[in-house]
């Protein structure tokens, strides 16, 4: 390949940096604009009185998907980054008390559903035969291949029909085990990728393998550590990032794309462009200037988009060993909850927490003694509740605060020395998020593979699109997966 081919990516997150390590690696000149000061998009880092906190991901599935980025240019991901196993991969707690150890341990998750529902054990056996198959069929198979044409969608359909991808994830799950319980124990994964339970394909399912396959990981040092590594291999690799450089239009017609205008006014030219920035902002706010951004822009804001997220980041002045690394805390309600979370139109009174609690697992992250959190809300988007978060963030962040000071950890209100919180109002403002949405557009089956927006744009032939927004969809290995998806499509279309 001519090595005067470059790209452009718009955007440091998770998938704008591997896009960036893989055209780079293919020998095209990258470079990386970013609108903040730090890379890492919803992985960027806080740094408050000594604490360090991950701002958003923190549960590190697939290190495989990670390692391919160093391998590709002969390197190994353990010269940049350590990953520590996570054990439990999760504790999940519930108010009336009982508590489940979601282990990688078959013979301790047996027990542990035996103890509760001995009818379970079978059933948990088949949804775990199940999940592998959906692992195989939905991330291994189609997780990687962009869908650019209905064809691509057609090949896929009857495996996607065997598999039942049209029934949701708690419907499934419910059809293996019977305990109510453990029915929300396998079935609350899809929010982690911004998909409800009870409406997200099964397909979803297969989250449950890619952790019993691949392991709950974390990064030493936190997420940003790992982050700042993928960032040292783009650069030992020739490619630049550049920080503080906010994207303020593509330059382009519905022929072509011809390069970048900073909001600084600098201009640059790129032979072919990618946006790992919001879909609904790349179209209608950074391509603003041809026919195809404004109309897809409208379309894609008429989309269902995910959820929102309240997250509490907090330190404290004491340690808490008897906490697990990465905890769910349901609330009273489940199916309820979730409910109102995607479509109720105010904040619910009660709600269901993920407690990161990373000292336990890695004592740089605070001060000598101390120790570092964050909590998270899922919440309405903002177009699903117009709530004023300048008004109601500090009250709310207050009561989740008291609820984990009363329930969970004992003496968090007088040990506090840190706190900050980031609302809807954040990822609309800070991330550019459509309605200020946490994982871009909803994974349900119609808005999945084909129906999402393509990694490669339908009509501007050398621009293209990475990260939650296209397919595969949210989350690190979805949006590590988007970025070999799209990158495959650059490296062939820079080769033509
Ligand atoms: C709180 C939270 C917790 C999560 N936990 C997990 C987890 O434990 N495990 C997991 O796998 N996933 C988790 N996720 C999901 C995962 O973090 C995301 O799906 C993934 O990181 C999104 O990556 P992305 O490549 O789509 O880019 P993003 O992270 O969305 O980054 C996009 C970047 O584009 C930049 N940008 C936007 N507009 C412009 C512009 N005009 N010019 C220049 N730059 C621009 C933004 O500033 C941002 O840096 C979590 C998400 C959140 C919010």
């Amino acid at each position: 390949m001519s090595s005067a081919k470059t790209a452009a990516v718009i955007g440091a997150g998770f998938g704008g940096l591997a896009l960036a390590i893989r055209l780079q690696s293919a020998g095209i000149q990258t470079t990386v604009f970013e609108k903040r000061d730090k890379p890492g998009g919803r992985a960027y880092v806080y740094h408050d009185n000594g604490f360090t906190f991950d701002a958003g991901p923190t549960v590190i599935t697939d290190p495989d998907c990670l390692e391919q980025l160093w391998a590709l240019s002969g390197r190994r991901m353990s010269d940049y980054v350590t990953l520590l196993p996570v054990s439990p991969f999760y504790q999940l707690c519930w108010e009336d008390g009982y508590r489940f150890d979601y282990a990688d341990d078959q013979a301790r998750l047996d027990a542990q559903i035996a103890a509760k529902s001995p009818e379970d054990v079978e059933g948990y056996r088949r949804f775990l035969a199940y999940s592998y198959e959906l692992y195989r069929e939905g991330y291994e198979r189609l997780g990687t291949v962009p869908f650019l044409n209905f064809g691509s969608m057609l090949k896929a359909a009857p495996q996607l029909v065997r598999l039942e991808s049209h029934r949701s994830v708690y419907s499934k799950v419910s059809q293996f085990i019977k305990d109510d319980h453990l029915r929300q124990a396998f079935s609350f994964h899809s929010l982690l990728v911004g998909g409800n339970p009870f409406e997200t394909s099964s397909i979803y399912g297969l989250i449950h393998a890619l952790e019993r396959k691949g392991g709950v990981w974390f990064a030493k040092g936190g997420t940003g550590a790992l982050v700042a590594g993928m960032v040292r291999l783009l650069e030992d690799l020739g490619g630049r990032l550049e920080v503080n450089a906010e994207i303020d239009a593509i330059d382009a017609s519905s022929k072509n794309a011809t390069g970048l205008q900073l909001k600084d006014g600098r201009r640059y030219r790129f032979h072919q462009i990618a946006s790992n920035a919001d879909v609904v902002h790349t179209y209608r706010d950074l391509l603003r200037g041809t026919e195809r951004g404004r109309k897809n822009g409208r379309a894609l804001s008429r989309k269902r988009h995910s959820m929102s997220l309240f997250v509490i980041y907090f330190g404290l002045k004491t340690t808490h060993p008897e906490l697990k690394h990465h905890m769910v805390l349901f609330g009273p309600r489940y199916r309820e909850l979730i409910a109102e979370i995607f479509k109720s139109d105010g904040l619910a009174d009660d709600f269901s927490l993920y407690l990161h609690a990373p000292s336990v697992t890695d004592d740089s992250l605070a001060p000598p003694g101390h120790s570092a959190y964050y909590v998270l809300s899922p919440v309405p988007h903002l177009g699903t509740a117009d709530i004023d978060w300048a008004v109601a963030g500090p009250k709310y962040r207050d009561r989740i605060l008291k609820y984990l000071n009363d329930r969970y950890i004992p003496g968090l209100l007088d040990d506090l020395v840190t706190v900050r919180h980031f609302t809807p109002f954040d990822f609309r403002d800070e991330l550019n998020a459509h309605v200020g949405s946490a994982f871009s557009i909803e994974p349900i089956l119609t808005q999945s593979a084909w129906f999402r927006p393509h990694n490669r744009d339908d009509v501007i032939p050398n621009f293209y699109i990475v990260g939650a927004g296209t397919h595969p969809g949210a989350g690190i290995p979805g949006v590590v997966g988007s970025a070999k998806a799209t990158a495959g499509l650059m490296i062939a279309d820079a080769r033509a």
